[in-house]
């Protein structure tokens, strides 16, 4: 239920309601505006709708929250949400680029792909500690010395780092190195992980997964922010469909629909979505010509020696080229990157 203030509504008034939300076992979520307070009551509403709730002083008008996410839509939250990563500012005008390597392999390489990523005009550093692969024989990652090199890269370059946590069990471990908690596409329903990153202060990079519908996607970010984290960044990054001219089809779509049911950051990864270095770059513009808040995009310098997702990596130079295009497609919709 969203019950939005009057602009006069005084702090005793908000504290009133809130408290009555509280009291009938109901989670107030608060939303200040401009101009209006807007609180919402996430839970079971039934003892609530038993309350004249309209005729509480203060209030201007109460309505029910329609869709199944509540935390995650825009009804509760008419304005983007901001997420600071370590003084950057994602959600808002800036276009942001998280680039790296899929995995991380060397200290060495990995740090020469931060600094060229960094020098293109990137702003976080991607890269997998912890490896999903189809097959078990595959590279799986280096683990917590991975994790090392990042936070290495980070103290060289200061870009804020993103990687992957796969289990809840290990949720603890990686916040210690990483300043974003991806989610994988295919962990996007694992329940119990995205109810321990919900606990996590860190913020959470959630990956839609191979054939989630972009509801279910909400309800997982849902899921995060239930348990007190609001700091949810979703990224599309490629579905299942009847089409394998590529790896996956870029559900560019995905971008309007979120950015209008949700106040989240929406984020594209052309790079899992493509599977081939040479298709990146038009889905990224067109990502950023969608609207999307941001780009995901995987860069190594040799990718014939790469372990893991070589043949979707941009070589740096590439990358550099691709992000000067991209520069005037987000200033044409009055963004910067
Ligand atoms: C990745 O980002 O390296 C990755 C494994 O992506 P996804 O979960 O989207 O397949
Ligand atoms: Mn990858």
């Amino acid at each position: 239920m969203i019950i939005v203030m009057k602009p006069e509504a005084t702090q005793a008034e908000i504290d009133h309601i809130v408290e009555t939300i509280v009291s009938l076992g109901l989670r107030p979520h608060i939303s200040r505006g401009e101009t209006r307070t807007i609180i919402g009551a996430i839970g079971d509403e039934s003892p609530l709708r038993a309350k004249p709730l309209a005729g509480f002083p203060g209030v201007e008008s109460v309505t029910e929250i329609q869709k199944p996410y509540k935390l995650a839509s825009r009804q509760l939250r008419p304005e983007p949400t901001l997420i600071n990563v370590n003084g950057v500012s994602v959600g808002g005008p800036q276009v942001h680029v998280i680039a790296g390597p899929c995995s991380v392999e060397t200290r060495e390489g990995a740090i020469e792909i931060a600094e060229a990523v960094r020098a293109a005009g990137a702003t976080m550093l991607r890269g997998g500690a912890f490896k999903p692969r189809t097959s078990p024989y595959s590279f799986q990652g280096l683990g917590e010395e991975g994790l090392k090199i990042l936070a290495e890269a980070r103290e060289r370059t200061g870009l804020p780092i993103v990687t992957e946590v796969m289990d809840p069990r290990q949720v603890e471990l990686v916040e210690q190195y990483a300043d974003v908690l991806q989610i994988g596409a295919r962990n996007v329903q694992n329940f119990n992980l995205l109810k321990e990153v919900g606990l996590s202060a860190k913020p959470v990079f959630l990956k839609r997964g191979l054939s989630t519908t972009l509801q279910e996607f909400l309800m997982s970010a849902e899921y995060v922010m239930s348990q007190g984290n609001p700091q949810v960044i979703l990224c599309e990054r490629g579905i299942r469909t009847f089409e394998t001219a590529m790896r996956h089809t870029l559900d560019i779509a995905a971008v309007a629909w979120l950015k209008a049911e949700s106040h989240l950051p929406v984020f594209i990864d052309p790079s899992h979505a493509a599977g081939l270095y040479r298709w990146v770059d038009s889905l990224a513009r067109a990502a950023v010509a969608a609207g999307a808040d941001g780009l995901m995009i995987e860069v190594h310098p040799r990718p014939e020696e790469a372990l893991s997702d070589g043949a979707q990596a941009l070589i740096p130079s590439r990358f550099r080229s691709l992000m000067q295009e991209l520069r005037p497609i987000a200033e044409a919709i009055g963004r910067s990157l």
